[in-house]
């Protein structure tokens, strides 16, 4: 089975960082093009992230990671299998932050990504004026080339430097696992294994294990702030008035939850990543 990952840029990084937490052994070098797994039956091929939907259209990929974003402007018609939490990303509609806004109608827009950005003004019924560029897209107003950009904006610095100021959204996109429309039952098969060993990677990023002692008389409230797996541990202590209480918390709830286990009297409170999380 092959999979087509980006060599460069921003999800370069992620990608294989998720490949190898979930256990696929390859080695990278700088000018590699591709890379066999040596311990699960995977070829990984490097390639621009533009290409990606395409060589797993054309089948010369199995699956593939690439943006929402590069999936849907290519206009291929693919499998989205797992959304991956990264890349994570809005395509914008974005003009100059001194002047009044007041829509795209008639406007010239310059943008990357002019069939979502076409698609959008056809479903609102706008005509406008698109400037086809492949780069360097927030300069085009200060250049008089275009009126507004439409472009990808991740934290926003670069509209900020360029004194542009976000107008509408109109797509939301992140890295997603793609895969050829028709694999082979063995390749079927195989991706099940790679999609539970994503998954597995991904929940983890998302939770904490944590550990904390607490009195025994507080274990009902304190078990009543935690959104655990299942219910979490609990195990006595020497100190027959105290227990040791472990469970799993969610990342994006972490610091609300324990301000509520302190205010519940829990004490010494161990916080530990976790690996992977196996349902
Ligand atoms: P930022 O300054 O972080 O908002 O990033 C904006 C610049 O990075 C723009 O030129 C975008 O085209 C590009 N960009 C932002 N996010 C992504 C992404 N997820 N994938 C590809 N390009 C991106």
């Amino acid at each position: 089975m092959k999979i087509a990952i980006q060599s460069k840029g921003r999800l370069s990084l992620d990608s294989i960082e998720l490949l190898t937490k979930a256990g696929f052994e390859f080695q990278k070098t700088d000018r590699s093009l591709s890379a066999t797994v040596n311990n699960f039956p995977l070829e990984i091929l490097f390639l621009r992230s533009g290409d990606i939907p395409e060589i797993v259209a054309d089948g010369i990929a199995d699956i593939g990671i690439c943006g929402q974003n590069t999936l849907v402007e290519s206009g291929y018609k693919l499998n989205e299998i797992l959304p991956l939490g990264f890349g994570k990303c809005t395509l914008c509609i974005a003009s100059p932050e001194h002047k009044e806004y007041n829509g795209m109608k008639n406007k010239k827009i310059a943008t990357s990504y002019p069939r979502i950005l076409e698609s959008y003004l056809s479903e609102k019924d706008t005509p406008a004026d698109l400037v086809d560029l492949s780069g360097s897209v927030e300069i085009a107003p200060k250049l008089n080339i275009a009126d507004m950009i439409c472009d990808l904006v991740s934290t926003g610095s670069t509209l900020k430097n360029n004194g542009l100021c976000v107008r509408e959204i109109i797509f939301k996109s992140q890295a997603v696992l793609i895969a050829h429309p028709h694999l082979s039952e063995e390749n079927i098969e195989l991706l099940e294994k790679i999609v539970m060993r994503m998954e597995s990677v991904i929940r983890a990023k998302k939770t904490k294990y944590i550990m904390m002692n607490a009195p025994k008389k507080k274990i009902q409230d304190i078990s009543n702030i935690l959104p655990s797996l299942d219910s979490p541990t609990i195990t006595p202590l020497s100190n027959t008035e105290m227990v040791s209480i472990a469970t799993v918390i969610q990342e994006d709830e972490f610091w609300e939850t324990i301000d509520k286990l302190k205010e519940k009297g829990a004490s010494g409170i161990l916080v530990m990543p976790i690996e992977k999380v196996i349902t």
